[in-house]
């Protein structure tokens, strides 16, 4: 009989199922997934693709696939350019800022920094590339005012990731025509390149000084980051229409290949059951909730939902978080207590009974993840694992059956990204003794040892600043 969990399944937007996951390249993935466009703080809504798909990523890397992950900044567009003349700044500041801010945001969430974070500006060269190529092939246009059109009827299969109908999308779209407002061939055609405006970011181009389009930003970071064809594309399904579409037409158009076998797409966080957004103004900012919540408890509730279901955000949810996550925590400093004090080291054969029956959780997990990754069934498995650590792990039981425990725990915990041992945080009085024993050391004219103390204390973030009135400390 297979073992469970040795074949992925993954949902693919595209074909509308799950499909086994079968990557170009044996025991390498190359995953992009769409990034935030950074005029501002991000909100719930836009952390839960960023926890998903690490949490993807973390476990195809855990069944030993190489995992190449890029995921972009937006750092032009309308938004940060209106942000950037609001506040009297250029729009780099403003993208800057918040690319920063995103980055502490994601750091606290435990979600891994991608192999590469492209930024869209410093891509145009290869964006001006991709669209010449369009131009040549037919694919594109350029209007009278220098705008760029990709021109939607040159490609046959647009809609196949929608599965949307053209001649409704068509219909919808007629009137601008007829009034005279467009000066497209079609009204499904959509921007590559456009003209700048006064005091916008621009740049030179052989069709006008100007700016790229949202779509061909990530056609071409993609490619230039992956290559012509990719594993999984990812992002919320608010991009499955036009962004994604738009992409696809580009890639395949240009390059004559198939752009990404699998496109996955996570559902809405919702407040009230609407799409948090920035623009309807129903958000909390990720800064919001880690002023009242562990952050832990923000990645849990995020995963305590399979990734294609809407999740609504409520204080109860956030409370059913914070207790299951407070229950896998309690059982690991328990087997921390008992490893301790254990006083056999040796497994018995009844624990090594006991450790065969836990690995059934692992493999609950695994099975629970390859089906199109789902978190929830997966956290369930971890809190069976929990229930047979609290019934089956004592002061009798011997170190190693304690530890082996403790590893399983960790393990699954890890895949999930939640970091459940809480590194002791530093006392107040355990900083002013060492800044003393540093003071000591300085007087000695023992420098190493004084440098080494302040080493020391930054890693756990703990500033030193040396000042006339004596040395200050702050945490950073
Ligand atoms: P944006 O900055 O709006 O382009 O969004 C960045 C990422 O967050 C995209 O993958 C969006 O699909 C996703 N996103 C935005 N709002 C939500 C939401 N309320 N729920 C889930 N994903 C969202
Ligand atoms: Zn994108």
């Amino acid at each position: 009989m297979r073992r469970m969990g040795d074949r992925m399944k993954i949902y693919n937007t595209l074909t509308k199922k799950k499909e086994e996951f079968v990557p170009i390249e044996p025991g390498k993935v190359r995953m992009y997934v769409c990034g935030p466009t950074v005029y501002n703080l991000i909100h719930i809504g836009n952390a839960r693709p960023m926890i998903v798909f690490d949490t993807v990523r973390r476990y195809m890397e855990h069944k030993g696939y190489v995992v190449n992950y890029v995921s972009n900044f937006t750092d032009v567009d309308d938004k940060i350019i209106k942000k950037a003349a609001e506040e009297g700044v250029k729009a780099s500041e403003i993208s800057e800022r918040y690319i920063a801010e995103c980055k502490k945001d994601m750091q606290a969430l435990n979600v891994r920094p991608a192999t590469t974070h492209p930024l869209a500006t410093r891509e145009i060269a290869g964006m001006e590339e991709m669209i010449g190529t369009l131009i040549e092939k037919g694919h594109a246009y350029v209007a009278a005012d220098g705008t760029v059109y990709f021109r939607v009827n040159s490609f046959p299969e647009y809609g196949k990731l929608s599965h949307k109908n053209l001649d409704e999308l068509e219909g919808g779209k007629r009137s601008l025509l007829v009034s005279g407002m467009d000066q497209k061939e079609d009204p499904l055609d959509f921007v590559l390149w456009k003209p700048k405006k006064e005091g916008e970011p621009f740049w030179e181009s052989p069709w006008c000084d100007g700016r790229p389009g949202w779509h061909i930003e990530c056609s071409v970071m993609s490619k230039r980051y992956l290559g012509d064809e990719i594993d999984i594309h990812a992002g919320g399904e608010d991009l499955i229409f036009p962004h994604h579409e738009n992409e696809i037409a580009q890639s395949e158009a240009a390059n004559g290949k198939t752009f990404a076998r699998y496109w996955m797409h996570n559902a809405f966080l919702n407040i009230d059951n609407r799409k948090m957004s920035k623009s309807a103004g129903n958000f909390f900012t990720v800064r919001d909730i880690l002023q009242k919540y562990d952050p832990m408890v923000l990645r849990f509730f995020m995963l305590s939902a399979h990734y294609r279901s809407p999740l609504n955000f409520s204080a109860e949810l956030m409370e059913a978080a914070a207790n299951g996550l407070d229950r896998i925590r309690t059982a690991v400093s328990n087997l921390h207590f008992m490893i301790q004090n254990a006083k056999e080291n040796e497994l018995n054969d009844a624990e090594k009974a006991l450790l065969d029956q836990a690995k059934e959780f692992s493999e609950k997990f695994d099975a629970a993840m390859e089906d199109d990754f789902n978190t929830a069934d997966a956290i369930s498995a971890v809190f069976e694992l929990v229930k047979f650590v609290n019934t089956n792990a004592s002061a009798e039981r011997s170190r190693a059956f304690l530890q082996a425990l403790l590893e399983e725990i960790l393990a699954l915990s890890d895949i999930c990204g939640l970091i459940v041992e809480k590194e002791e945080a530093l006392l107040d009085t355990d900083i002013e003794n060492l800044i003393a024993e540093r003071q000591a050391a300085r007087k000695e004219k023992n420098f190493a040892r004084a440098d080494e103390i302040r080493r020391e204390l930054l890693e756990k973030g703990i500033l030193l600043e040396d000042t006339r009135e004596g040395v200050k400390w702050k945490r950073v």
